[in-house]
């Protein structure tokens, strides 16, 4: 979560929120990492997530995460939560709720839908706090 720290912190440099994105390999090695980049790009889905995902995927040299975890500043929206589903990753570790749009718990628990085939474990509130400060202070700053 340090790590997805440090990467949220880079998204703000091109106008993003600060969210960071971290997918750790079965034995815990770093695949690939992630930032917001929807401004920077002007990429509608240029995610923290999606952007990590893909390149594990790369880093793989095939789109089956299986045994990768992804750990995220910021609870997935929908359009994550479908990503993770489709990449089959075993774990999405996640430090701040969202309320407003979170598919992990909060609004809606798509990654964990009993209808679908697959479902990661969830674990939240890691380094919650800090997540969320960092987007109450982009926030306040704009
Ligand atoms: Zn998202």
């Amino acid at each position: 979560m340090r790590l997805a720290l440090d990467e949220a912190g880079r998204a703000t440099k091109g106008g993003d929120v600060p969210v960071g994105a971290v997918v750790l390999s079965a034995d815990g090695s770093v695949l690939a990492t992630g930032h917001n980049e929807r401004e920077a790009t002007g990429d509608p889905t240029a995610h923290a997530e999606v952007l990590a995902l893909r390149r594990a995927a790369t880093a793989l040299g095939e789109w089956r995460l299986s045994g990768c975890t992804l750990v995220v500043t910021l609870e997935p929206c929908t359009m994550c939560a479908g990503a993770l589903q489709q990449s089959r990753v075993d774990r999405v570790v996640y430090g701040a709720r969202d309320e407003k749009a979170g598919a992990a718990g909060s609004l809606w628990d798509l990654v964990r839908d009993r209808r679908l085939n697959h479902r990661p474990e969830v674990i939240e509130g890691v380094l919650a706090d800090e997540c969320a400060r960092l987007l109450t202070d982009f926030f306040r700053n704009r």
